[in-house]
């Protein structure tokens, strides 16, 4: 894919490239308080929502073009670089219009090629860099189209935002990383820029960090963090905001290894191997829930928890499947052992209960 190198002039080219601000844009005060503390801080590109895609009706939507003269503002006052999402052709206009420097797609649009479509459309012979969010749901395809589809429209200087893909089982993640996807992505498309979102996969602020650490360890090129004055109030994702000064110090922590083949490899292999383990872990709890939804039926009915027929199958079956995917069957058993003897003691705290 044929892409302009620098998506802004003046960025610093050495990794990460940092873009902060808040989630959404809420008062001219809170947008010009927190970019006047990033700006102080280094930050040059200050992002923030204009429109939010909300889930479900009744959240925050966004303030709307009413917002964009208060960005208008902090692009003057700050002289940092100022980014907004776009969904339709009407926003692609209006952000236009006001002057902002950078678009990003987010991730309930890349999921849906007409959206795409219309705001390629609009987007024609435009010169703006554009970075584009994964789509919600795990497929490399979608993502890539998307890419294509705005490529296709003559732009560019296009990034991509890797902000982790939704499942039904919620528990470390708001968004599970699925690392192996972007970092699949780089292989098919090597020239386009991957920003990590780590405030989107994670969810909470606890998980920032280690988050920004394991994109930088995979040779992402920049982060992309919701950063608010006042993070408790905010009137979106509140509970993944960080102050600016969190934000400093969490990006002076970060180590930066420089790209050295082999050890490189390694650590791909081992992120991946992390990210295997932690998977290992969401599974095995959503099974743990499942036992205890029948341990539930067996007190309902009466029923002994432990049911030999049952368990036998289970062992014999994942034995042999085991066997199949090149594993030695005493070890599956071993494994299967292990997790029929949590769900065991998970059942018996619900039925004495
Ligand atoms: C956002 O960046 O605030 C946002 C709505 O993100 P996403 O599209 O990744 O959910
Ligand atoms: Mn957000």
């Amino acid at each position: 894919m044929e892409l302009e190198s620098i998506l802004l002039p003046g960025v610093d080219a050495k990794r990460p490239l940092v873009i902060a601000g808040p989630c959404s844009v809420e008062t001219e005060d809170q947008v010009m308080n927190t970019a006047k503390q990033l700006s102080s801080r280094g930050i040059k590109i200050f992002r923030s929502g204009i429109w939010k895609p909300r889930t479900k009706p009744g959240g925050f939507e966004g303030v709307g073009t009413i917002g964009l003269p208060w960005l208008k503002e902090v692009k003057k006052e700050t002289g940092m670089y100022v980014a907004t999402e776009v969904a339709t052709a009407l926003h692609v206009y209006e952000a236009l219009k006001a002057g902002i420097d950078m678009l990003w797609i987010g991730a309930r649009t890349t999921a849906n090629p007409f959206a795409v479509q219309e705001v390629a459309d609009a987007l024609k012979g435009v010169d703006i860099p554009v970075l584009i969010k994964n789509p919600v749901n795990p497929d490399l395809e979608l993502w890539i189209g998307a890419l294509e589809r705005i490529h296709n429209a003559g732009l560019k200087k296009l990034g991509v935002i890797h902000r982790g893909f939704s499942s039904y089982d919620k528990k470390i993640y708001r968004n599970l990383p699925q690392w192996h996807i972007p970092i699949e992505l780089r292989r098919r498309i090597p020239n386009v820029p991957i920003i990590c979102d780590p405030s989107h996969i994670g969810g909470k602020r606890e998980l920032i960090a280690s988050i920004s650490q394991q994109a930088m360890d995979l040779n992402f090129d920049g982060l992309i963090i919701e950063s608010h004055c006042n993070p408790d109030a905010a009137w979106s994702d509140a509970s993944q905001q960080i102050t600016p000064e969190v934000l400093e110090y969490i990006i002076n922590l970060l180590v930066i290894r420089n790209e050295t083949q082999t050890t490189e490899d390694l650590q791909t292999l081992r992120k991946q191997i992390d990210e295997c383990d932690n998977n290992l872990i969401e599974e095995l709890s959503k099974r743990m829930r499942i036992a205890r939804e029948i341990g539930t039926y067996k007190k309902e009915h009466n029923m002994p928890i432990l049911q030999t027929g049952r368990y036998t199958e289970i062992l014999d079956k994942y034995g042999v499947l085991g066997e199949q995917c090149g594993m030695d069957s005493e070890f599956i058993k071993k494994v299967f052992e292990a997790i029929h003897e949590e769900s065991v003691r998970q059942q018996a705290v619900i039925i004495n209960k």
